[in-house]
């Protein structure tokens, strides 16, 4: 296997780096670094290989490829060695048919990518696996590092300490007090790491782990670091695998640090450079109101996206006001003929409600991009037969006081109106008939 991968400036800059270096910026042009590919050595298979090896390692046994992100190593990760990597069977996740909610809509091709259907219960793991595979690579190679670290709204550093200590690497993280769930705080401290809480934003901690990072005091896990970003773009593949390698027409993500809307460009690119997809989809980034930076830049038909400050949001993993990959996210959207839309508390609550009403558990965050779905297929730009996958980034299991909150109607600005709240009763047989029957008769 003569595959290879190395950093890239992302302005094309012209410089190199392997991707064992702790390097997270051009230092020419101090920008973001991407992950390039040697794709003329890929072509070496055709498409239909390319495909069919894909097929047969997707959700086996066999080391390492039962991971979703693994099983697509040479595409991600080409030198990282079966001993070095740490996996926790990443990706593979379902991809659900939401066939009442979708009807609820008028759409009849909707579908939900559950990322959140993971180790630890967001698709950060598929960013995570790779970043700590190639952090003991490189730590096996010399590198010294007293602790891989992030910045956090919760759920990369849930991912970042359960892979860091499974590896056995120490894990710093650094949180915004008060600002994650008390799943999503929990999660770092049961696996031992570090946890810093600030009394800032994400944006603020963001600040104070770059410094960190530039002074070699701790190895970046953040998702500037472009390893992240390899993994997660096997979301994309997924998605046009479990569609038989068909292209979907829309896709929909929930954004904050617009990481993750870069990744699946790149997982759409690389399927259409070695040609087993003609066209992309069409790509919908949703935010959170409260915290819209790239909405306002899109809106205002900007390239450059200003900070704004992030205001409080239930969504509050995209509670983020200066994301670190607008520029990458900028190159998504053009490639993909893309949209961005927002969502209000108010909305995402609703369509929370509506989807889980149906039989899903939507997190704020997912709910956010149900709401832009909503709002678009009623403003008539996806269309009522057009396939499109909404992309579900964490389990609602994580964000109990969301759902609490709704059900017992204590969130503010919010009609809560398909609240659903226990009924309490007495221990008596008639007092549970006469319930059943209000419930019956209301219908
Ligand atoms: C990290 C995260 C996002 C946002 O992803 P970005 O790459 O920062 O845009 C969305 N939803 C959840 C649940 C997340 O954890
Ligand atoms: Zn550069």
């Amino acid at each position: 296997m003569s595959y290879r991968a190395e950093f890239r400036c992302f302005a094309g800059c012209d410089v190199s780096f392997p991707l064992t270096r702790p390097i997270y910026r051009c230092p020419k042009c101090n920008g973001l670094l991407e992950v390039a590919h040697d794709v003329d050595a890929l072509k070496d298979r055709s498409a239909a290989a390319w495909m069919k090896l894909f097929d047969d390692r997707y959700k086996r046994t066999l080391w390492p490829y039962g991971s979703g992100v693994w099983g697509k190593r040479e595409w991600v990760s080409p030198d990282v060695q079966d001993d070095e990597i740490v996996s926790m069977d990443e990706g593979g996740t379902n991809l659900f048919w939401a066939e009442r909610y979708g009807r609820g809509l008028g759409l009849t091709d909707l579908w939900v990518k559950m990322c959140g259907n993971s180790h630890t219960g967001s698709f950060k793991d598929l960013g995570m696996t790779v970043l700590v595979s190639v952090v003991r690579k490189a730590v096996r190679e010399g590198l010294k590092v007293r602790a891989i670290a992030c910045a956090s709204t919760g759920d990369t550093s849930a991912s970042l300490a359960a892979y860091g200590a499974a590896a056995g690497l120490p894990v710093v993280v650094l949180l915004p007090r008060g600002k994650v769930s008390t799943a999503q705080l929990v999660q770092p401290l049961a696996n031992g790491a570090l946890v810093l809480a600030l009394d800032t934003d994400f944006d603020g901690c963001m600040t104070i782990v770059q410094r960190l990072a530039d002074e070699g005091v701790v190895y970046l896990a953040n998702s500037m670091n472009a390893l992240r970003l390899e993994g997660q773009k096997t979301v994309g593949i997924e998605i046009c695998q479990q569609f038989d390698w068909q292209v979907p027409d829309w896709i929909v993500l929930p954004s904050g640090n617009l990481g993750n809307a870069a990744a699946l460009h790149a997982g759409f690119r690389m399927l259409k450079d070695l040609g087993v997809i003609a066209r992309y989809p069409r790509l919908a980034v949703a935010q959170a109101a409260a915290a819209n930076p790239l909405y306002l830049a899109w809106t205002a038909g900007k390239r450059e996206v200003a900070p704004v400050k992030a205001q409080e949001t239930l969504a509050t993993a995209i509670q983020i006001g200066n994301p670190v990959s607008a520029p990458r996210a900028m190159r998504a959207l053009e490639a993909m003929n893309g949209v961005v839309e927002q969502a209000t508390e108010e909305e995402l609550c609703e369509a929370a409600a509506r989807a889980d009403r149906s039989g899903m558990y939507a997190c704020p965050h997912t709910a956010v991009a149900l709401a832009v779905l909503e709002k678009l297929v009623a403003r008539g730009v996806i269309a009522r037969d057009a396939r499109t996958v909404v992309v579900s980034t964490a389990s609602g299991l994580k964000f109990t006081e969301f759902k609490v909150g709704y059900h017992e109607r204590r969130i503010a600005d919010a009609s809560c109106s398909q609240a659903n709240p226990p009924v309490h009763l007495a221990a008596d047989y008639g007092a549970v008939v006469d319930a059943i029957d209000r419930r019956h008769r209301a219908g």
